[in-house]
């Protein structure tokens, strides 16, 4: 099975579910990612994120993905999750990775636009899509009474038509990390969005959102959710238990994997259905 890029994993019919991207932080992560996507036989994003580049190096953590991706049987995008440099989407781009997402959110409107372009530009003749943020998805300082935090429709339509983007990130009530309270998602602004614009809608912050409302997320537009602080705390959990008692490593990641296994296999299973549901608003 090819890599693929995102544009060959949502259907514009939009009769396929949304896709989940897990992100990767080590060897164990990718192959337990790839055998539950065999297993459901389901399409599936590795995101390598930006920030994992503090402790291992790009070019050995995307080249492992993208042979992984490769040989797998399920189609598989290898995907730059939260670029902010230039320099590391160009390696990123360079190592083979069929898709990057430009994190602008935190720039002036006119500068993330001007920004995004022009990765645009430089990925779309390699054949790599990419993924822009409009919109602020915040680590611990979102405030959802603030529609600052919130992406407004009238301005993703204008984004998605000055930068050629083919997936988009917005902000509709969900945060990075772990929810201080349940968040609330804002169901009427991501329908208004979704009628605006027609690339591939983002959800990210997906650890801590309930089943339910994933699917009616999905079933309101969403093609794409990215999920890690879940998978994050479940594997903290797994190796500080597995090592209280035992000090043989490879039992451990053994132990490890299983529970990565785990938690993509519940998402999937939820990502999968969402499209049975109705965004009744
Ligand atoms: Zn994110």
């Amino acid at each position: 099975m090819p890599l693929v890029n995102l544009n060959e994993l949502f259907d514009p019919t939009r009769e396929r579910r949304a896709v989940g991207l897990f992100n990767v932080a080590g060897l164990e992560f990718a192959e337990a990612m790839i055998e539950v996507a065999e297993e459901l036989n389901t399409p599936i994003i590795l995101g390598v994120p930006e920030r994992f580049f503090q402790f291992s190096r790009l070019e050995n953590v995307v080249r492992l993905c993208v042979d992984m991706a490769e040989r797998a049987r399920v189609p598989v995008a290898v995907h730059l999750d939260h670029g902010k440099s230039f320099d590391n989407i160009l390696r990123a781009l360079r190592n083979g990775v069929s898709s990057v997402m430009f994190d602008g959110s935190s720039l002036p409107y006119e500068e993330n636009v001007a920004r995004t372009a022009e990765i645009v530009r430089i990925a779309h003749t390699m054949g790599v899509s990419v993924e822009g943020e409009l919109g602020y998805v915040g680590r611990g300082d979102f405030d959802p009474t603030d529609p600052s935090f919130y992406t407004n429709p009238e301005q993703a339509a204008d984004f998605v038509a000055k930068t050629g983007v083919d997936a988009l990130a917005i902000a509709v009530g969900t945060a990075h990390g772990i929810y201080k309270t349940t968040p609330k998602l804002d169901f009427e602004r991501l329908k208004s969005i979704r009628q605006k614009v027609d690339v591939a809608l983002v959800l990210h912050g997906g650890s801590g959102v309930s089943d339910e409302d994933f699917q009616k997320a999905i079933a309101c537009g969403i093609d794409k959710i990215n999920v890690f602080t879940e998978i994050s705390v479940s594997v903290i959990k797994t190796v500080s238990e597995a090592t209280s008692n035992c000090s043989d490593w490879i039992r451990v990641t053994g132990e490890m994997r299983r529970t990565i296994a785990n938690v993509v296999r519940h998402y999937m299973t939820v990502f999968n259905t969402g499209l049975d549901h109705d965004c009744d608003l």
